[in-house]
Protein backbone atom coordinates (compact mmCIF):
# COMPACT_ATOMS: atom_id res chain seq x y z
CA UNK A 1 0.00 0.00 0.00
CA UNK A 2 1.57 3.50 -0.84
CA UNK A 3 2.12 5.89 2.20
CA UNK A 4 -0.18 9.11 1.84
CA UNK A 5 1.28 11.15 -0.93
CA UNK A 6 0.04 14.00 0.29
CA UNK A 7 1.93 14.37 2.88
CA UNK A 8 5.28 14.69 1.27
CA UNK A 9 5.74 17.99 1.57
CA UNK A 10 8.92 19.47 0.43
CA UNK A 11 8.27 22.60 0.40
CA UNK A 12 9.50 22.96 -3.49
CA UNK A 13 7.21 24.70 -6.09
CA UNK A 14 5.39 22.23 -8.09
CA UNK A 15 6.62 21.69 -11.82
CA UNK A 16 2.92 21.43 -13.08
CA UNK A 17 1.27 23.86 -9.98
CA UNK A 18 -2.59 23.07 -10.00
CA UNK A 19 -4.91 25.51 -10.13
CA UNK A 20 -6.72 26.21 -7.04
CA UNK A 21 -9.97 26.53 -8.84
CA UNK A 22 -9.79 22.53 -9.83
CA UNK A 23 -10.05 21.70 -6.06
CA UNK A 24 -12.41 18.95 -5.85
CA UNK A 25 -14.61 19.44 -3.08
CA UNK A 26 -15.58 18.07 -0.01
CA UNK A 27 -18.67 16.75 -0.80
CA UNK A 28 -17.24 15.11 -4.45
CA UNK A 29 -14.41 13.80 -2.94
CA UNK A 30 -16.85 11.99 -0.34
CA UNK A 31 -18.89 10.93 -3.22
CA UNK A 32 -16.25 8.98 -5.14
CA UNK A 33 -17.13 5.44 -4.57
CA UNK A 34 -13.11 4.49 -2.70
CA UNK A 35 -14.23 7.01 -0.30
CA UNK A 36 -17.70 5.71 -0.38
CA UNK A 37 -16.18 2.48 0.74
CA UNK A 38 -14.59 4.24 3.00
CA UNK A 39 -17.64 5.61 5.12
CA UNK A 40 -19.76 2.35 4.62
CA UNK A 41 -16.82 0.81 6.48
CA UNK A 42 -15.37 3.40 9.24
CA UNK A 43 -19.04 5.59 8.98
CA UNK A 44 -19.18 9.20 8.31
CA UNK A 45 -17.60 11.17 11.41
CA UNK A 46 -14.06 9.95 10.97
CA UNK A 47 -13.95 10.21 6.98
CA UNK A 48 -14.91 13.17 6.69
CA UNK A 49 -12.91 14.58 8.90
CA UNK A 50 -9.78 13.28 7.42
CA UNK A 51 -11.35 14.30 4.08
CA UNK A 52 -11.98 17.99 5.37
CA UNK A 53 -8.29 17.80 6.65
CA UNK A 54 -6.90 16.73 3.28
CA UNK A 55 -8.83 19.47 1.45
CA UNK A 56 -7.33 22.46 3.96
CA UNK A 57 -3.74 20.99 3.15
CA UNK A 58 -4.25 20.79 -0.57
CA UNK A 59 -5.41 24.49 -0.63
CA UNK A 60 -2.85 25.48 1.93
CA UNK A 61 -0.48 23.94 -0.57
CA UNK A 62 -2.27 25.36 -3.56
CA UNK A 63 -1.71 28.83 -2.47
CA UNK A 64 1.74 28.46 -1.72
CA UNK A 65 2.74 26.99 -5.40
CA UNK A 66 3.55 23.76 -4.10
CA UNK A 67 0.80 21.75 -5.18
CA UNK A 68 1.10 19.64 -8.78
CA UNK A 69 -1.64 18.87 -10.79
CA UNK A 70 -0.81 15.07 -10.51
CA UNK A 71 -1.99 15.42 -6.62
CA UNK A 72 -5.63 16.32 -7.37
CA UNK A 73 -6.50 14.07 -9.88
CA UNK A 74 -9.48 11.91 -8.32
CA UNK A 75 -7.29 8.76 -7.95
CA UNK A 76 -4.21 10.48 -6.19
CA UNK A 77 -7.00 12.22 -3.95
CA UNK A 78 -8.64 8.14 -3.07
CA UNK A 79 -5.19 7.57 -2.47
CA UNK A 80 -4.09 10.51 0.14
CA UNK A 81 -7.60 9.90 1.85
CA UNK A 82 -7.01 6.11 2.29
CA UNK A 83 -3.22 6.69 3.28
CA UNK A 84 -4.77 9.54 6.14
CA UNK A 85 -7.27 6.73 6.88
CA UNK A 86 -4.63 4.13 7.62
CA UNK A 87 -2.35 6.60 9.51
CA UNK A 88 -5.05 7.56 11.43
CA UNK A 89 -6.69 4.49 12.39
CA UNK A 90 -3.12 2.39 13.29
CA UNK A 91 -2.40 1.93 16.59
CA UNK A 92 0.79 4.38 17.88
CA UNK A 93 1.22 1.55 20.78
CA UNK A 94 2.99 -1.28 18.61
CA UNK A 95 4.59 -4.42 18.29
CA UNK A 96 8.51 -3.94 17.74
CA UNK A 97 11.78 -6.48 17.95
CA UNK A 98 14.22 -5.89 20.28
CA UNK A 99 17.79 -6.92 19.38
CA UNK A 100 18.88 -4.65 21.94
CA UNK A 101 20.52 -7.37 23.60
CA UNK A 102 18.54 -5.42 27.02
CA UNK A 103 16.35 -8.53 28.12
CA UNK A 104 14.00 -6.60 30.38
CA UNK A 105 13.93 -3.22 28.59
CA UNK A 106 12.01 -0.93 30.24
CA UNK A 107 11.51 1.28 27.10
CA UNK A 108 10.15 -1.86 25.28
CA UNK A 109 7.63 -2.65 28.25
CA UNK A 110 9.94 -4.95 30.06
CA UNK A 111 8.95 -8.57 30.76
CA UNK A 112 7.09 -10.58 28.30
CA UNK A 113 3.98 -12.08 29.83
CA UNK A 114 4.01 -15.86 29.75
CA UNK A 115 1.20 -17.98 27.00
CA UNK A 116 -0.72 -18.99 30.25
CA UNK A 117 -0.75 -15.32 31.32
CA UNK A 118 -1.61 -14.26 28.31
CA UNK A 119 -4.48 -16.86 27.91
CA UNK A 120 -5.56 -16.03 31.57
CA UNK A 121 -5.66 -12.39 30.88
CA UNK A 122 -7.81 -13.02 27.77
CA UNK A 123 -10.28 -15.13 29.18
CA UNK A 124 -10.70 -12.96 32.29
CA UNK A 125 -11.34 -9.92 30.44
CA UNK A 126 -13.54 -11.27 27.76
CA UNK A 127 -16.65 -11.61 30.66
CA UNK A 128 -17.27 -10.66 33.80
CA UNK A 129 -15.08 -12.72 36.80
CA UNK A 130 -15.01 -12.57 40.65
CA UNK A 131 -12.72 -10.37 41.26
CA UNK A 132 -14.21 -8.79 44.33
CA UNK A 133 -16.68 -11.58 44.49
CA UNK A 134 -16.49 -14.60 46.99
CA UNK A 135 -17.64 -17.43 45.53
CA UNK A 136 -18.29 -19.61 48.29
CA UNK A 137 -20.19 -17.27 50.47
CA UNK A 138 -21.77 -15.15 47.48
CA UNK A 139 -20.74 -12.03 49.20
CA UNK A 140 -18.16 -9.27 49.11
CA UNK A 141 -14.24 -10.05 48.29
CA UNK A 142 -10.99 -8.97 48.47
CA UNK A 143 -9.19 -8.47 44.91
CA UNK A 144 -5.70 -9.41 46.92
CA UNK A 145 -7.17 -12.60 47.74
CA UNK A 146 -6.66 -13.73 44.18
CA UNK A 147 -2.74 -14.10 44.85
CA UNK A 148 -2.16 -13.68 48.06
CA UNK A 149 -2.24 -17.38 48.95
CA UNK A 150 0.42 -17.86 46.32
CA UNK A 151 2.50 -14.72 47.02
CA UNK A 152 2.68 -16.33 50.69
CA UNK A 153 3.72 -19.63 49.28
CA UNK A 154 6.60 -18.49 47.35
CA UNK A 155 8.13 -15.73 49.79
CA UNK A 156 7.47 -17.81 53.30
CA UNK A 157 5.64 -14.18 54.25
CA UNK A 158 1.99 -14.33 56.21
CA UNK A 159 0.69 -11.37 54.06
CA UNK A 160 0.46 -10.04 51.12
CA UNK A 161 -0.94 -7.36 48.90
CA UNK A 162 -0.45 -6.03 45.34
CA UNK A 163 -0.51 -2.63 43.87
CA UNK A 164 -0.01 -0.73 40.67
CA UNK A 165 3.86 -0.81 40.32
CA UNK A 166 6.86 -0.81 42.94
CA UNK A 167 7.17 2.55 43.13
CA UNK A 168 3.65 2.67 44.22
CA UNK A 169 4.38 -0.29 46.57
CA UNK A 170 6.97 1.65 47.91
CA UNK A 171 5.00 5.28 48.67
CA UNK A 172 2.17 3.39 49.87
CA UNK A 173 4.07 0.98 52.47
CA UNK A 174 6.01 4.31 53.36
CA UNK A 175 2.88 6.22 54.13
CA UNK A 176 1.01 3.61 55.90
CA UNK A 177 3.80 2.45 58.50
CA UNK A 178 5.73 6.32 58.64
CA UNK A 179 3.17 8.59 57.65
CA UNK A 180 4.40 12.03 60.13
CA UNK A 181 7.65 10.20 61.36
CA UNK A 182 10.67 9.25 60.71
CA UNK A 183 12.48 6.58 58.39
CA UNK A 184 15.91 5.80 58.72
CA UNK A 185 18.04 4.75 55.31
CA UNK A 186 21.22 4.44 54.51
CA UNK A 187 23.20 7.46 52.34
CA UNK A 188 24.62 4.38 50.40
CA UNK A 189 20.60 3.60 49.11
CA UNK A 190 19.33 6.64 48.28
CA UNK A 191 18.86 5.53 44.47
CA UNK A 192 17.48 7.32 41.68
CA UNK A 193 15.47 4.94 39.48
CA UNK A 194 14.70 5.89 36.21
CA UNK A 195 11.68 8.34 35.51
CA UNK A 196 12.03 10.47 38.76
CA UNK A 197 11.33 7.59 41.00
CA UNK A 198 14.46 8.83 43.77
CA UNK A 199 14.20 7.64 47.20
CA UNK A 200 14.31 11.61 49.23
CA UNK A 201 11.14 12.64 46.74
CA UNK A 202 9.19 9.35 47.62
CA UNK A 203 9.69 10.03 51.08
CA UNK A 204 8.67 13.39 51.10
CA UNK A 205 5.69 12.31 49.20
CA UNK A 206 4.91 9.54 51.42
CA UNK A 207 4.49 12.52 54.30
CA UNK A 208 7.25 10.96 56.13
CA UNK A 209 10.83 12.36 57.18
CA UNK A 210 14.21 11.02 55.95
CA UNK A 211 16.87 10.34 58.01
CA UNK A 212 19.70 9.58 56.60
CA UNK A 213 22.57 7.45 58.08
CA UNK A 214 26.25 6.48 57.51
CA UNK A 215 28.02 7.53 54.30
CA UNK A 216 27.59 7.41 50.88
CA UNK A 217 30.05 3.83 50.81
CA UNK A 218 29.83 2.70 54.83
CA UNK A 219 26.70 2.55 57.30
CA UNK A 220 27.51 0.62 60.07
CA UNK A 221 24.30 -0.99 62.22
CA UNK A 222 25.79 1.60 65.38
CA UNK A 223 24.30 4.17 62.35
CA UNK A 224 21.11 2.41 62.59
CA UNK A 225 20.72 2.81 66.39
CA UNK A 226 21.92 5.85 67.14
CA UNK A 227 19.31 7.27 64.70
CA UNK A 228 16.51 5.65 66.78
CA UNK A 229 14.55 8.00 68.36
CA UNK A 230 10.73 8.62 69.98
CA UNK A 231 10.21 10.00 66.23
CA UNK A 232 10.98 6.76 64.05
CA UNK A 233 8.56 4.76 62.74
CA UNK A 234 10.59 2.86 60.38
CA UNK A 235 14.22 1.15 59.32
CA UNK A 236 14.58 0.77 55.64
CA UNK A 237 16.96 -0.89 53.18
CA UNK A 238 16.82 -0.33 49.67
CA UNK A 239 18.20 -2.08 47.09
CA UNK A 240 20.93 0.06 44.85
CA UNK A 241 18.97 -1.72 41.93
CA UNK A 242 21.34 0.55 39.01
CA UNK A 243 24.75 1.07 40.48
CA UNK A 244 27.12 -1.20 42.75
CA UNK A 245 29.30 0.89 45.17
CA UNK A 246 32.78 -1.02 44.93
CA UNK A 247 35.80 -0.74 47.15
CA UNK A 248 36.37 0.58 50.59
CA UNK A 249 32.59 -0.10 51.23
CA UNK A 250 30.31 -1.79 54.07
CA UNK A 251 26.63 -2.00 54.25
CA UNK A 252 24.42 -3.45 57.34
CA UNK A 253 22.33 -6.38 55.56
CA UNK A 254 18.44 -7.04 56.28
CA UNK A 255 18.82 -9.14 59.06
CA UNK A 256 20.89 -6.57 61.25
CA UNK A 257 18.82 -3.57 60.21
CA UNK A 258 15.65 -6.13 61.45
CA UNK A 259 17.16 -6.84 64.68
CA UNK A 260 17.74 -3.50 65.66
CA UNK A 261 14.48 -2.15 64.58
CA UNK A 262 12.43 -5.28 66.42
CA UNK A 263 15.04 -4.88 69.61
CA UNK A 264 13.61 -1.24 69.28
CA UNK A 265 9.78 -2.39 68.75
CA UNK A 266 9.97 -0.99 65.17
CA UNK A 267 9.28 -2.48 61.92
CA UNK A 268 11.89 -2.78 59.38
CA UNK A 269 10.96 -2.84 55.86
CA UNK A 270 13.40 -3.53 52.36
CA UNK A 271 12.29 -2.51 49.05
CA UNK A 272 13.88 -5.18 46.71
CA UNK A 273 13.58 -3.41 43.25
CA UNK A 274 13.34 -6.59 41.14
CA UNK A 275 14.06 -9.13 43.42
CA UNK A 276 13.75 -12.22 42.03
CA UNK A 277 11.08 -15.22 43.01
CA UNK A 278 13.65 -17.62 42.44
CA UNK A 279 17.48 -17.92 42.61
CA UNK A 280 18.44 -17.32 39.48
CA UNK A 281 21.94 -18.84 40.20
CA UNK A 282 20.42 -22.07 40.09
CA UNK A 283 20.27 -21.26 36.02
CA UNK A 284 23.67 -19.98 36.06
CA UNK A 285 22.90 -16.53 36.54
CA UNK A 286 23.70 -14.22 38.81
CA UNK A 287 22.36 -14.33 42.27
CA UNK A 288 19.68 -11.63 42.96
CA UNK A 289 17.65 -11.23 46.75
CA UNK A 290 14.67 -13.16 47.04
CA UNK A 291 12.06 -12.19 49.04
CA UNK A 292 12.17 -15.33 50.65
CA UNK A 293 15.37 -14.84 52.20
CA UNK A 294 14.36 -11.06 53.24
CA UNK A 295 11.34 -12.77 54.88
CA UNK A 296 13.28 -15.39 56.29
CA UNK A 297 15.84 -12.81 57.42
CA UNK A 298 13.02 -10.95 59.24
CA UNK A 299 12.28 -7.83 57.31
CA UNK A 300 8.37 -6.79 58.02
CA UNK A 301 7.90 -5.77 54.76
CA UNK A 302 9.45 -6.88 51.58
CA UNK A 303 8.31 -4.89 48.49
CA UNK A 304 9.19 -5.76 44.29
CA UNK A 305 7.98 -5.44 40.76
CA UNK A 306 5.83 -7.63 38.83
CA UNK A 307 7.41 -6.80 35.39
CA UNK A 308 11.49 -7.18 36.35
CA UNK A 309 12.66 -10.46 37.14
CA UNK A 310 9.46 -11.93 37.92
CA UNK A 311 8.50 -11.92 34.28
CA UNK A 312 4.90 -10.96 34.72
CA UNK A 313 3.28 -7.52 34.57
CA UNK A 314 3.28 -3.97 35.78
CA UNK A 315 2.66 -4.22 39.56
CA UNK A 316 3.95 -3.58 42.61
CA UNK A 317 4.23 -6.66 44.97
CA UNK A 318 3.86 -6.17 49.23
CA UNK A 319 4.87 -9.39 51.67
CA UNK A 320 5.72 -9.27 54.87
CA UNK A 321 3.97 -9.28 58.35
CA UNK A 322 0.65 -9.70 58.97
CA UNK A 323 0.36 -7.14 61.61
CA UNK A 324 2.42 -4.36 58.85
CA UNK A 325 0.86 -5.95 55.39
CA UNK A 326 -2.91 -5.25 57.23
CA UNK A 327 -2.36 -1.52 58.46
CA UNK A 328 -0.63 -1.26 54.48
CA UNK A 329 -3.88 -2.64 53.11
CA UNK A 330 -6.13 -0.41 55.58
CA UNK A 331 -3.99 2.34 54.59
CA UNK A 332 -6.58 4.87 52.51
CA UNK A 333 -3.96 5.33 49.55
CA UNK A 334 -4.03 2.07 48.64
CA UNK A 335 -7.61 2.22 47.02
CA UNK A 336 -5.93 5.18 44.67
CA UNK A 337 -3.04 2.63 43.81
CA UNK A 338 -4.67 -0.91 43.89
CA UNK A 339 -4.00 -3.07 40.75
CA UNK A 340 -6.73 -3.24 38.11
CA UNK A 341 -8.09 -6.62 37.02
CA UNK A 342 -6.18 -6.95 33.79
CA UNK A 343 -2.57 -7.38 35.09
CA UNK A 344 -3.88 -8.71 38.35
CA UNK A 345 -5.25 -11.77 36.28
CA UNK A 346 -1.93 -12.19 34.33
CA UNK A 347 0.18 -11.77 37.73
CA UNK A 348 -2.37 -14.27 39.28
CA UNK A 349 -1.24 -16.90 36.09
CA UNK A 350 2.77 -15.50 35.96
CA UNK A 351 3.08 -16.45 39.94
CA UNK A 352 1.03 -19.89 38.59
CA UNK A 353 3.82 -21.24 36.91
CA UNK A 354 6.82 -20.58 40.11
CA UNK A 355 4.92 -24.04 41.51
CA UNK A 356 6.56 -25.62 38.59
CA UNK A 357 10.09 -24.42 38.80
CA UNK A 358 11.42 -27.42 36.51
CA UNK A 359 8.95 -25.66 33.94
CA UNK A 360 10.13 -22.47 34.56
CA UNK A 361 13.11 -21.99 32.29
CA UNK A 362 10.71 -23.18 29.41
CA UNK A 363 7.63 -21.37 30.16
CA UNK A 364 8.04 -17.97 31.24
CA UNK A 365 9.42 -16.04 28.49
CA UNK A 366 12.29 -13.79 30.68
CA UNK A 367 13.82 -16.69 32.33
CA UNK A 368 13.85 -18.61 28.92
CA UNK A 369 15.62 -15.57 27.11
CA UNK A 370 18.17 -14.96 30.33
CA UNK A 371 19.21 -18.61 29.97
CA UNK A 372 19.85 -18.97 26.00
CA UNK A 373 23.41 -19.59 25.21
CA UNK A 374 25.85 -17.34 23.39
CA UNK A 375 26.09 -20.85 21.05
CA UNK A 376 22.44 -21.16 20.56
CA UNK A 377 22.65 -17.44 19.70
CA UNK A 378 25.74 -17.54 17.62
CA UNK A 379 23.98 -20.20 15.38
CA UNK A 380 20.57 -18.54 15.14
CA UNK A 381 23.04 -15.65 14.03
CA UNK A 382 24.82 -17.52 11.69
CA UNK A 383 21.56 -18.77 9.72
CA UNK A 384 20.34 -14.98 9.57
CA UNK A 385 23.69 -13.89 7.93
CA UNK A 386 22.97 -14.30 4.57
CA UNK A 387 19.47 -12.95 4.36
CA UNK A 388 20.64 -9.99 6.45
CA UNK A 389 23.67 -9.19 4.31
CA UNK A 390 21.39 -9.78 1.03
CA UNK A 391 18.94 -7.18 2.71
CA UNK A 392 21.58 -4.25 3.03
CA UNK A 393 24.43 -5.29 0.17
CA UNK A 394 25.92 -3.12 -0.82
CA UNK A 395 25.97 0.15 1.58
CA UNK A 396 26.38 -2.24 4.66
CA UNK A 397 28.82 -5.16 5.18
CA UNK A 398 27.30 -7.96 8.28
CA UNK A 399 29.38 -10.02 10.30
CA UNK A 400 28.48 -12.43 12.80
CA UNK A 401 29.87 -10.85 16.45
CA UNK A 402 29.83 -12.21 20.35
CA UNK A 403 28.37 -9.40 22.02
CA UNK A 404 27.66 -8.90 25.61
CA UNK A 405 24.06 -7.94 26.88
CA UNK A 406 22.22 -7.56 29.77
CA UNK A 407 19.13 -8.28 32.31
CA UNK A 408 18.30 -4.56 32.27
CA UNK A 409 15.66 -2.96 34.46
CA UNK A 410 18.10 -2.64 37.22
CA UNK A 411 18.63 -6.07 37.79
CA UNK A 412 21.84 -6.80 38.13
CA UNK A 413 23.38 -3.77 36.76
CA UNK A 414 27.51 -5.03 36.17
CA UNK A 415 26.82 -8.29 35.22
CA UNK A 416 26.77 -8.73 31.04
CA UNK A 417 25.43 -11.44 29.59
CA UNK A 418 27.87 -13.53 26.91
CA UNK A 419 25.27 -13.11 23.46
CA UNK A 420 26.04 -12.99 19.89
CA UNK A 421 24.66 -11.32 16.66
CA UNK A 422 24.69 -9.55 13.95
CA UNK A 423 27.15 -6.72 13.35
CA UNK A 424 26.22 -4.20 10.29
CA UNK A 425 29.25 -1.67 8.93
CA UNK A 426 28.64 0.87 6.58
CA UNK A 427 31.01 0.39 3.76
CA UNK A 428 33.19 3.20 3.18
CA UNK A 429 34.55 5.31 5.70
CA UNK A 430 32.96 8.38 4.17
CA UNK A 431 29.74 9.95 5.56
CA UNK A 432 29.95 6.46 7.80
CA UNK A 433 28.27 7.66 10.83
CA UNK A 434 24.93 9.36 8.56
CA UNK A 435 25.02 5.94 7.17
CA UNK A 436 24.36 4.01 10.72
CA UNK A 437 21.91 7.22 11.91
CA UNK A 438 19.63 6.23 8.38
CA UNK A 439 20.06 2.35 8.60
CA UNK A 440 18.75 2.39 12.81
CA UNK A 441 15.85 4.60 11.16
CA UNK A 442 15.33 2.57 8.08
CA UNK A 443 14.85 -0.09 10.98
CA UNK A 444 13.00 1.63 13.12
CA UNK A 445 10.75 2.31 10.57
CA UNK A 446 9.85 -1.04 9.55
CA UNK A 447 6.52 -2.48 9.66
CA UNK A 448 7.69 -4.18 12.87
CA UNK A 449 9.85 -1.68 13.95
CA UNK A 450 13.58 -3.71 14.88
CA UNK A 451 15.13 -2.00 17.58
CA UNK A 452 18.94 -2.15 17.62
CA UNK A 453 21.99 -0.29 19.26
CA UNK A 454 24.99 1.91 17.32
CA UNK A 455 28.49 1.06 18.90
CA UNK A 456 32.02 0.71 17.94
CA UNK A 457 30.72 2.34 14.49
CA UNK A 458 28.48 -0.25 13.91
CA UNK A 459 24.89 -0.87 14.28
CA UNK A 460 24.53 -4.45 16.06
CA UNK A 461 21.68 -6.27 16.18
CA UNK A 462 21.68 -8.45 19.75
CA UNK A 463 19.75 -11.90 18.83
CA UNK A 464 19.09 -12.72 22.22
CA UNK A 465 15.64 -11.69 22.64
CA UNK A 466 15.01 -13.05 18.99
CA UNK A 467 12.83 -16.19 19.61
CA UNK A 468 10.88 -15.68 16.53
CA UNK A 469 13.67 -15.45 13.47
CA UNK A 470 10.63 -15.77 11.08
CA UNK A 471 9.00 -12.29 12.28
CA UNK A 472 12.41 -10.87 11.69
CA UNK A 473 13.30 -12.42 8.17
CA UNK A 474 9.62 -11.34 6.91
CA UNK A 475 10.61 -7.56 7.40
CA UNK A 476 13.54 -8.01 5.40
CA UNK A 477 12.41 -7.06 1.88
CA UNK A 478 10.97 -3.91 3.39
CA UNK A 479 14.33 -2.84 4.72
CA UNK A 480 15.73 -3.47 1.36
CA UNK A 481 13.59 -1.33 -0.56
CA UNK A 482 13.91 1.37 2.06
CA UNK A 483 17.72 1.04 1.66
CA UNK A 484 17.40 0.66 -1.74
C1 LIG B 1 12.55 -0.58 39.63
C2 LIG B 1 12.63 -0.16 41.04
C3 LIG B 1 11.56 0.52 41.64
C4 LIG B 1 10.34 0.91 40.87
O1 LIG B 1 9.61 -0.23 40.45
P1 LIG B 1 8.46 -0.06 39.35
O2 LIG B 1 7.80 -1.42 39.33
O3 LIG B 1 9.14 0.29 38.10
O4 LIG B 1 7.53 0.99 39.81
C5 LIG B 1 11.66 0.87 42.95
N1 LIG B 1 12.77 0.58 43.66
C6 LIG B 1 13.83 -0.06 43.13
C7 LIG B 1 15.02 -0.33 43.97
C8 LIG B 1 13.79 -0.46 41.79
O5 LIG B 1 14.81 -1.10 41.23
Amino acid sequence: MTRLTESVVDGSQAKNPANPKDLPSIDRVLRRPAVAALVAEHGHTLVADEVRALAESLRERARQGTLDAAQITPEAVDEAVLGRMQARLAPRLRAVINLTGTVIHTNLGRALLADSALQHLLAMMAGPNNLEYDLASGGRGDRDSVVEELLCTLTGAEAATVVNNNAAAVLLSIAALARGREVIVSRGELVEIGGAFRMPDVMASAGATLVEVGTTNRTHPHDYANAITERTALLMKVHTSNYAVQGFTSSVDEGEIARIAHARGLPMATDLGSGALVDMSLWGLPHEPTPREKIAAGCDVVTFSGDKLLGGPQAGLIVGSKEAVGRIRKFPMKRALRMSKLPLAALEATLMLYLRPERLAQDLPTLRLLTRTAEAIREQADSLLADVQSAVAPRFSVEVKDMLGQIGSGSLPVERLPSAGLALAPVGKKGAGRALDELAAALRALPRPVIGRVAEDRLLLDLRCLEDSAAFVAQLPALRQALG
